[in-house]
């Protein structure tokens, strides 16, 4: 369409020109017709008038030739004169009719005429008399007079139609040089339209011509293509009947022509092709469709099958369809493979389509990336989610999608750290969608290829908001739980203190008031009162040992320990109570049993206690035994059954299962009978459980019942276990003198004070009391003493501040000894740890007292008495070794040695701290390794090793999270030893002197 706006623009033009021509010419036409007309008219006015000139000049001729001969000859056509000058004048009048000017004239000339004529027949007459007379007219000049004046008015006339002539000539001459000037233009424009419309047709003609080569080459070609590929060409009138077959049908069908000439086309086809392949050719020949293609198989002759394509053209003849003109090619070849594609392709769609099956099904959001980052596939539940559809999506990137999002930058760098490091990423973010907050566990992980080349990204993400709503539950749980444990743990320490701390004045008066002189009454009294206070100490040690296995706060000790002292220990005592019911009693401990074991001796006592002491309890005559076997061993382990039989009252059967339950009897009766409450063998055997062992019981009612319990211990070594640490209560020692030792009592409670105070006095110790922490350090800073008893919970100050400010701040290695009525898990622990020497727990056992006093006020004495003995013992001294240091056998050596160590050492610790606590590495690295040389001589348990392994963890920069805590555990360690290593020292030097 453009092309041709520039012809049709030239084309208008050149018609408006051609038509401006016509107007032009036909205009000039006009023009020339009115000059044309124009001159004739003058000039008839002319000639009139010349006529009229004429006939007046020749009448006067007449009427002179009349006058001067008298012949009526002259005169004798002056009528005829008249006539012809009055139709002249007629003619005249009637061409200047428009001419107002030259009728005036006109009108003169006709006056003047007239006169003329009347005067020339006066003299016409006056000749008729004589010829004088008319002489004498003619010679008064009056004719001559008219006749000028005649004259004059003719040719003013004729000059003016002259006028009027060589106007309308220069008129006539104007409108032909306008014509010829417009012929000019039009010619032009003619030419112009004619060279266009030449190069049109010069172009068209190219054109055509180029088309025709090019029809005529592809002509050629296809001529040359259809004989070359046997192509094979047939007509078929309109019934389908061979009317002719090129002679190529014998290579594709097997057929000659001859034998397929006058058949029907559907021979050559497989009977179930043959209703599509006739319906088509029935629809072109009734749909008039000039041209189709379509693509069949033909059945070979002999039995083989290919596959054709045949163009059919309607040949038809006036407008009426004659047959139809046939092209036939064979396709086999590209037909196999267009089908095999096609199979592929389904296959391939069958195949996607069952993957997005699986995708779209699958409870994640799926979703596959191209390495530009660009969906290439999401599944259902990604439109559900973010609520887009696929047009949305697919092409397109996270930021084009949702730039505004602030993840969107994540998800960009976790896609680009998936195709770096050709890893899965995983992370969790927060999507605000309109249905609320969603969280989304995403992973994403890189795609390959069989080539194992980067393909893309895909990614699974699952809505996990339920579950970090019910992880945020469970941690709000937890600390809730955290919180209410602590409020248990707080809530048991305070009871504890509370029932304990007047328990102890009750226990501990009770003592004392027996110990003076009573009347009988009195002592059976005093007697009740302590089997009261006794019983109500079991019972409240039983509820609160129930309450902290409940609350796991009892921990397992693993120390080596002798079994033979237990059982020996056990023995003492309830022997004596069996004794009492005249039961026998006796323990058997078989020869196989190792003696030297690891476990919890403490934790054993107390579950062989309670059950001889059921065992007593529910026998009346008979026995009751203990038997010690071997039920499993190892070289290091070895399981342990221990057996406590009775011929006791017995258990029902149905009572059997329950009895293990706190608080329950076998019968209502029982408390009735032999008191208790039912809480023993609950807590016999969650102990045993914590010991990864089980308790069984066999019971027959009337004949007696049988405990086992199997528990597991560690084999050791003799040399592992510790002597005389934990002295059984039972064993009693004479009472030392101690006179001329100073013990210093930090209690609040009035009445321990009382109890301790009387209870020291006893041994002849001289006592101090204070009221609390604070006091205590007032005191201790103008006082000396030998020992500290420390009760924990006191107002102002408290002990473990108090110990702490004597270790650090005093700097006093005196020894003291916590009492607390806390059965807090770590707070044995905790008084060691800042300090303190030893635990006593309240309410004491007089024997757990002078025990103390053994342990801390009597060593130089041994140490005078046994100077040796003390040397070895210390030696193998499990907290500290100071044997290498002994070896001097200088004492001002070692006690300046001993000073260098007192005085770097704490301190030294003390900075490790803090430069581990500012994770200066390099410092703490070359401070731990110079105490590890000063730890070499005076060796602490544990802390040569510990500061080994916090210079290598320093150095090589590992585990430095464990690096404080065991600076913690090192500083503990060592204000617990320091005192006692103290004592050594002393000791060495009174041996010395
Ligand atoms: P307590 O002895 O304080 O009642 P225990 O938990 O120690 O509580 O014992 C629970 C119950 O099991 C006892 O009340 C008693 O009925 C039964 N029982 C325990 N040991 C024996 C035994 N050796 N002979 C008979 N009955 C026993």
């Amino acid at each position: 369409m453009k092309t041709y706006r520039p012809i049709l623009f030239v084309l208008s033009i050149v018609l408006a020109g051609v038509a401006f021509f016509i107007w032009s010419a036909w205009k000039d036409r006009l023009r020339a017709r009115d000059s044309q007309q124009w001159l004739s008219h003058n000039n008839d006015v002319i000639k009139a008038l010349d006529s009229v000139q004429i006939l007046i000049t020749s009448k006067e001729s007449a009427v002179r030739g009349y006058t001067i001969t008298g012949d009526y000859v002259f005169i004798a056509h002056l009528p005829n004169y008249n006539k012809i000058i009055r139709s002249s004048l007629e003619q005249a009048s009637r061409l200047l009719a428009d001419n107002p000017q030259q009728v005036v004239r006109l009108q003169q000339l006709r006056q003047l005429l007239h006169e003329k004529e009347q005067f020339q027949q006066l003299i016409v007459h006056a000749r008729k008399v004589s010829y004088d007379s008319a002489m004498q007219l003619t010679a008064s000049l009056k004719g001559k007079n008219i006749m000028d004046r005649i004259s004059v008015v003719l040719e003013q006339m004729k000059a003016d139609q002259q006028k009027l002539l060589g106007a309308s000539i220069v008129r006539n001459q104007e409108a032909g040089h306008q014509s010829v000037q417009t012929a000019i233009i039009g010619a032009l424009m003619v030419l112009v339209f004619i060279i266009i419309l030449l190069v049109r047709l010069n172009r068209d003609i190219l054109l055509r011509r180029k088309a025709e080569e090019e029809l005529q080459k592809s002509e050629t070609r296809y001529r040359q293509f259809v004989e070359n590929a046997g192509v094979i060409t047939y007509t078929a009138d309109i019934q389908g009947n061979f009317t002719f077959i090129s002679q190529q049908v014998k290579a594709l069908t097997g057929y000659s022509p001859e034998e397929l000439l006058g058949k029907h086309f559907s021979v050559l086809i497989p009977p179930d092709w043959i209703p599509k392949v006739a319906e088509k050719y029935r629809q072109q020949f009734v749909n008039r469709i000039r041209e189709t293609t379509l693509i069949f198989p033909i059945q070979f002759k002999n039995n083989g099958t290919r596959w054709v394509e045949q163009d059919v053209i309607l040949l038809d003849k006036d407008g009426r369809v004659q047959g139809f003109q046939c092209v036939v090619k064979d396709v086999t070849e590209q037909e196999l493979v267009r089908q095999k594609l096609q199979k592929i392709e389904e296959e391939q769609k069958e195949y996607q389509y069952r993957i997005q099956a699986i995708l779209d099904n699958a409870p994640l959001i799926i979703y596959v990336k191209d390495l530009q980052g660009r969906y290439l596939l999401v599944n259902r539940q990604f439109r559900q989610i973010f609520g887009l559809t696929d047009e949305m999506v697919i092409g397109k990137t996270v930021a084009d999608i949702d730039g505004k999002e602030s993840s969107t930058e994540r998800y960009i760098a976790a896609d680009r750290q998936v195709i770096e490091t050709r890893k899965p990423v995983e992370l969790e973010d927060v999507l605000h969608l309109p249905d609320g907050d969603h969280h989304l566990l995403t992973i994403k992980f890189p795609l390959f290829d069989q080539d194992n080349q980067l393909l893309g990204v895909s990614g699974f993400m699952k809505d996990i908001t339920e579950m970090v709503k019910s992880r945020q539950d469970m941690i709000a749980a937890r600390q809730k739980a955290e919180t209410a444990e602590a409020l248990q743990e707080q809530f048991l320490a305070n009871m504890s203190h509370e029932i304990r701390t007047p328990m102890n004045g009750i226990i501990g008066m009770t003592s004392l008031l027996m110990q003076t002189p009573l009347q009988q009454h009195q002592q059976e009294y005093v007697q009740m009162i302590k089997q009261s206070s006794d019983n109500l100490l079991v019972l409240i040690n039983d509820i609160l040992d129930l309450s902290k296995i409940k609350a796991g706060k009892i921990s397992i000790e693993k120390i080596p320990f002798h079994l033979e002292e237990i059982i020996k220990t056990l023995n003492t005592a309830f022997r004596i109570k069996a004794s009492e019911k005249k039961l026998s009693f006796s323990t058997l401990l078989h020869p196989a049993v190792p003696h030297h074991l690891t476990g919890d001796p403490h934790r054993l006592s107390q579950i062989l206690t309670n059950l001889l002491s059921n065992a007593i309890k529910f026998t009346e005559h008979g026995y009751v035994t203990l038997e010690i076997n071997v039920q499993e061993q190892a070289p290091r382990r070895v399981v342990l059954c221990f057996q406590v039989s009775d011929s006791g009252i017995g258990i029902d059967e149905k009572q059997l299962p329950l009895i293990f339950e706190s608080f329950s009897q076998a019968s209502s009766d029982t408390t009735r009978r032999f008191g208790g409450t039912g809480l023993g063998l609950a807590i016999t055997k969650r102990l045993v459980e914590l010991q990864r062992g089980s308790v069984h019981v066999t019971s027959k009612p009337g004949v007696g019942t049988t405990f086992s319990i199997s528990l597991p211990f560690g084999i050791s070594t003799e040399k592992e276990v510790v002597h005389g640490g934990e002295k059984p209560a039972a064993e009693s020692h004479t009472r030392e003198d101690y006179t001329g030792k100073h013990v210093l009592i930090v209690e609040d409670n009035e009445v321990n004070q009382r109890v301790l105070e009387y209870n020291l006095q006893q041994y002849n110790l001289t006592v101090s009391v204070v009221g609390n922490g604070k006091e205590a350090i007032q005191w201790l800073k103008k006082n000396t003493t030998h020992l500290v008893l420390m009760d924990l919970h006191m107002p102002l100050m408290d002990g473990f501040q108090a110990t702490d400010y004597i270790r650090r701040q005093l700097k006093l290695t005196v020894p003291i000894v916590v009492l607390t009525a806390s059965v807090l898990r770590n707070e044995k622990q905790r008084c060691l740890q800042i300090g303190a020497n030893d635990y006593v727990a309240k309410p004491f056992a007089p024997e757990e007292l002078q025990r103390c006093l053994e342990k801390y006020l009597l060593s130089r004495k041994e140490a005078v008495d046994d100077q040796q003995a003390v040397i070895t013992a210390e030696a193998d001294h499990p907290v500290f070794d100071i044997s290498m240091l002994l070896q001097i056998n200088d004492s001002k050596v070692i006690g300046e040695i001993y000073r260098v160590f007192e005085n770097t050492v704490p301190s030294g610790l003390e900075e490790l701290k803090q430069l581990s606590i500012k994770e200066d590495w390099e410092a703490v690295y070359e401070l731990a390794h110079k105490l590890k040389s000063s730890l070499g001589i005076i060796r602490v348990k544990d802390l040569h090793a510990k500061m080994a392994a916090i210079e290598n963890n320093a150095r090589t920069q590992k585990k430095l999270q464990d690096v404080l805590p065991m600076i913690n555990e090192s500083i503990a360690a060592y204000y617990h030893v320091a005192p006692m290593i103290k004592m050594e020292i002393d000791k060495e030097n009174v041996a010395h002197r």
